[in-house]
């Protein structure tokens, strides 16, 4: 999942305003990015970066930081269901790890390019549409705020077509 994430940080942004979406979005993606790291290094296994047990190890970490530094509790525990959503909205997508030596899981959507992209784009509206409504009136109405849902559909679609070519 790619554009989905982004939604859900969203929906994260749209419960809790105080917390910055520019933390919520990295959090979100926090998964992807440990991996990408690792795989920098040369470590290619998935069970340091989408396992469940690294996902709530992660999640923990994240939420104390924030706890940390700001002292609000349930904004904390926003952060930590933020990272979790990696993983859920990862299962639904694709095959991820569950702990050492358990099975993957995950209901590879991948496999049904059209499916993917019907699930991702749902939720960038569903999400979109929470976000919307936790705005101020004033700023609802600015055609600038629709780029950032279309912005997005656009790059799950993109993604999808470079996934798989005969849907482009
Ligand atoms: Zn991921």
């Amino acid at each position: 999942m790619y554009a989905g994430h982004v939604a859900l940080a969203t929906l994260a942004k749209a419960r809790r305003p105080r917390i910055s979406i520019a933390l919520l979005v990295p959090v979100a993606f926090a998964p992807d990015w440990i991996e990408w790291v690792l795989n920098g290094f040369g470590n290619e296994n998935r069970m340091w970066s989408h396992s469940l047990v690294s996902v709530a190890i992660g999640s923990c970490v994240v939420a104390l930081l924030y706890w940390a530094a700001t002292r609000q509790p349930g904004d904390a525990v926003v952060v930590a269901i933020t990272y979790l959503s990696h993983w859920g909205a990862d299962f639904i997508t694709g095959i991820k790890p569950t702990w050492p030596g358990g099975p993957w899981v995950g209901l590879m959507l991948y496999d049904h390019a059209v499916g993917d992209v019907i699930v991702e784009c749902g939720l960038i509206v569903l999400c979109w549409l929470a976000y919307r409504r936790s705005l101020p009136a004033v700023s609802r109405g600015r055609a600038i705020a629709l780029l950032v849902p279309l912005g997005l559909i656009a790059m799950q679609i993109g993604f999808a077509a470079i996934q798989n070519p005969t849907l482009g």
